[in-house]
C-alpha cells in the first residue's frame, strides 16, 4: 500500500523503530491526529520514552529513583493511546520492495516481518567507541541509556571507586564530571581539543577551565588517549599520546556519538556526508514510504543550510511530530537546527545557540564570504543594585550585510539559559540587532534590568553597524597602526594593560584630548567595554576616528589564553 495514493491516510500502519525521544514522540503525536492509524512502535531495549537526558544525574544520585527516569511506559502507551509497544525489539533488516520489516525479538530469538505504510526510523546514536588496546577492559563505560547508568552506578559501589578518568570534554564530559565529583569520586577529564565544549568558541570556554580547576577537576587538554591497561594493583591506567598516564577505577567515554545508521544504509537508504540518514524537510528519506528522526538523520543548519547532525533532545521530538504529521496528510515542515544547547557545569551554565566564530571562520575557508562582526559583553543577570547579581559573560555574532542575528554564546551563574533562548527565538524568526535592540522583556529587579542584556547586545551591535560606534577586534591589535587608548583608571592600567597601549582615564578624557593624534585611528578598551564604548564615543563626536575594542581586556585576556 502507498501512503503517498493512499486515500484513507488515517488508516496507515505506521511502523516506528526506536521508541524513546523521537520515536515515541512520533507514536503519540500521530495518534492524536488518528484514531484509526495502527501504529507499533518496535525498541531493541528493555525501555521506551526514558529521560536519556537524566542520566548523568541519576549516576550522581540527583535523581534517585531509576523509575523516575522512565517518562512512558508500554501500559501507558497502550492504555492512553491505543499504541502498541514492543520492546525487546531488535528491528535488523528492511525490504522497501516488499514495504516489510524484519524483527528479531530479543526474548524468544523469533524472528519474524511485520507490513507497514510508513515507517519511521527513530534508532538514535551509538557512542563512539575507538578500538584502542585495551578498551573493553572492565570498568570503561559509554552512558547511552538506563542499563549503562545502572552499570555505571554499580561498578563505583562495587569497586569503592574514588578516581575517574572522563575521556572528551564535551556535554556528557562536563556533566559526569559534576556527578562524579558529587559521588566523591576525583575526576581527570582528557579532552582532544584545545577547550572543553569544542561546540563553542575557545574565549567563552576559558573561565569554564577555571571553574572546573576550583571545583577539583585535573583537566588535560590537546591530549588523546591511545591505550587502557589494568596494572596488578586493579588501576585501570589510561595513556596518552603526549607520554601521561591517568590511573582511574574508572573510565567514562564522551567522545561523541555517531548516527546510528546501519539499518537505513542495509536498506539503500541515502546517508549523508556527515553519515546521517538524508531526509528532506518533511522527514522523509529517499523512500517515500520511509520517514527518519532524531539523532540518526542530517538536516539543514537553519543559518548556514550546510547539513548538520545535531544529536539533541528537543530537534528529535519536534522531527518525530512532524514526521508524524507529514505521514497522516498534513503539511508540516522542519525548519532546520540552530543547535541550541545548555549544559550545567558545577553550579555554572554554558549555552549556545546559532553559528560559533568557529563554524564561521571553516564556512568562510570553504569560500562561503559570510560577514559578520561580533560584540562581547558583561552584565550582571539582573541589577546590580538587587541583592544576589551575578555577572555573565556573553558573546553574539552578527551579519554586519544586514544585522542578522547569526548566534550566541553565554557563561554565568544565573539567566544565561533565559538569554540564549531569546536570541534563538530572534534566529528562527530571522531577526536582526536592530530587533533585539528593540526587543521588549519582562523586567523587574530581581530578574533582568530595563536595559535586558538581549537589548545591550542588540544596542552595541546596532550602533556598530549604524557607524555610531565601530567596533574593533582584539585579534586585529597586533597588526594595527591603530593608537590603542586605555580609558581605566590609572590603578587598573597599572595593574595589567597591554603593552602598546597608553592611559588616559575616562574621567579625563575630555580635558586630554589634545594630547591623542587627529590623523591616526584611535581604538579604546577598558575593563569590559562599557567605559571605552562612552570614549570612543566622545572621541567620534570630537572628530577623532575612534573603535572599541569589544569586551575589554576580559575578553583580551580570554582570547590571549588560546
Ligand atoms: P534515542 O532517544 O537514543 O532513541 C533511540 C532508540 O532506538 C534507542 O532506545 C535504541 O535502543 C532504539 N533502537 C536503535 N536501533 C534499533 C533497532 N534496530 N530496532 C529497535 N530499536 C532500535 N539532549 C539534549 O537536548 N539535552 C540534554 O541535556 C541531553 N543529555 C543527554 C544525556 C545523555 C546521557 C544522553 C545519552 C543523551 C543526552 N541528550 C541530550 C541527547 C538526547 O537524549 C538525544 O538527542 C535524543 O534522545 C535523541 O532521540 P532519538 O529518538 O533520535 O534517539
Amino acid at each position: 500500500m502507498n501512503v503517498d495514493r493512499y486515500s484513507d491516510r488515517d488508516r496507515a500502519r505506521i511502523l516506528i523503530v526506536g521508541g524513546v525521544a523521537g520515536g515515541a514522540s512520533c507514536a503519540a503525536r500521530a495518534r492524536r491526529l488518528s484514531e484509526k492509524a495502527e501504529i507499533i512502535v518496535f525498541e531493541r531495549g528493555p525501555y521506551v520514552s526514558f529521560a536519556n537526558c537524566g542520566l548523568p544525574y541519576y549516576v550522581g544520585d540527583i535523581i534517585t529513583e531509576e523509575e523516575n527516569l522512565i517518562v512512558a511506559t508500554p501500559d501507558l502507551f497502550r492504555e492512553r493511546f491505543n499504541i502498541e509497544v514492543r520492546t525487546l525489539s531488535n528491528v535488523i533488516a528492511i525490504d522497501r520492495e516488499q514495504q516489510e520489516i524484519e524483527v528479531e525479538d530479543l526474548r524468544t530469538s523469533v524472528i519474524y516481518r511485520e507490513k507497514y505504510d510508513a515507517l519511521v526510523l527513530a534508532p538514535g546514536s551509538t557512542p563512539i567507541r575507538p578500538q584502542l588496546p585495551g578498551i573493553d577492559l572492565p570498568g570503561i563505560y559509554s552512558l547511552r541509556n538506563i542499563p549503562d547508568s545502572r552499570d555505571i552506578r554499580s561498578w563505583i559501589t562495587r569497586s569503592k571507586a574514588k578516581r575517574a578518568v572522563i575521556v572528551g570534554g564535551g556535554f556528557l564530559g562536563l556533566e559526569m564530571a559534576e556527578n562524579l565529583v558529587r559521588r566523591r569520586i576525583s575526576v581527570t577529564i582528557v579532552e582532544m581539543q584545545d577547550h572543553v565544549m569544542p561546540s563553542l568558541d575557545y574565549e567563552m570556554v576559558t573561565p569554564i577551565h577555571d571553574h572546573l580547576d576550583a571545583n577539583g577537576v585535573s583537566l588535560h587538554l590537546e591530549d588523546a588517549v591511545t591505550e587502557f591497561k589494568q596494572d596488578d594493583e586493579h588501576n585501570l591506567n589510561v595513556n596518552t599520546k603526549s607520554g601521561k598516564t591517568f590511573a582511574g577505577d574508572m573510565v567514562i567515554l564522551a567522545i561523541g556519538v555517531r548516527p546510528e545508521a546501519t539499518l537505513a544504509r542495509s536498506a539503500g537508504l541515502e546517508i549523508g556526508e556527515r553519515g546521517g540518514i538524508r531526509v528532506d524537510e518533511r522527514m522523509k528519506t529517499s523512500d517515500g514510504h520511509v520517514w527518519a528522526v532524531g539523532d540518526a538523520v542530517e538536516v539543514r543548519d537553519f543559518i548556514s543550510g550546510e547539513w548538520i547532525v545535531l544529536p539533541l533532545a528537543g530537534p528529535a521530538n519536534r522531527q518525530g511530530r512532524i514526521a508524524a504529521g507529514t505521514i497522516l496528510g498534513r503539511d508540516f515542515k522542519f525548519r532546520g537546527v540552530q543547535a541550541t544547547s545548555v549544559c550545567g557545569v558545577f553550579g555554572m551554565t554554558v549555552a549556545s545557540t546559532g553559528l560559533t566564530e568557529n563554524t564561521l571562520i571553516r564556512l568562510n575557508k570553504a569560500g562561503r564570504n559570510i560577514d559578520y562582526e561580533k560584540v562581547y559583553l558583561y552584565p550582571g543577570h539582573h541589577v546590580s543594585y538587587y541583592p544576589g547579581s551575578s555577572q555573565m559573560a556573553m558573546k553574539m555574532i552578527f551579519s554586519t550585510k544586514d544585522g542578522r542575528v547569526l548566534g550566541a554564546q553565554a557563561f554565568g551563574r544565573e539567566g544565561v539559559d533565559k538569554r540564549i533562548d531569546v536570541v534563538s527565538v530572534a534566529i528562527q524568526n530571522n531577526a536582526t540587532v536592530f530587533d533585539l535592540e528593540e526587543s521588549e522583556l519582562c523586567y523587574a529587579p530581581q530578574y533582568g534590568a530595563a536595559k535586558d542584556p538581549i537589548n545591550v547586545a542588540g544596542m552595541i551591535a546596532a550602533n556598530a553597524l549604524r557607524g555610531d560606534a565601530p567596533l574593533a577586534r582584539w585579534e586585529d591589535i597586533k597588526n594595527t597602526n591603530a593608537l590603542i587608548l586605555d580609558v581605566r583608571n590609572r590603578p587598573e592600567y597599572v595593574s595589567g594593560h597591554v603593552d602598546t597601549a597608553i592611559n588616559i582615564p575616562l574621567s579625563q578624557l575630555r580635558t586630554r584630548m589634545h594630547e591623542l593624534p587627529s590623523e591616526r585611528e584611535i581604538w579604546t578598551y577598558c575593563g569590559v567595554g562599557q567605559r571605552s564604548y562612552y570614549a570612543a564615543r566622545a572621541l567620534a563626536l570630537n572628530q577623532f576616528n575612534a573603535r572599541n575594542l569589544s569586551g575589554g581586556i576580559h575578553t583580551y585576556k580570554n582570547l590571549a589564553r588560546s
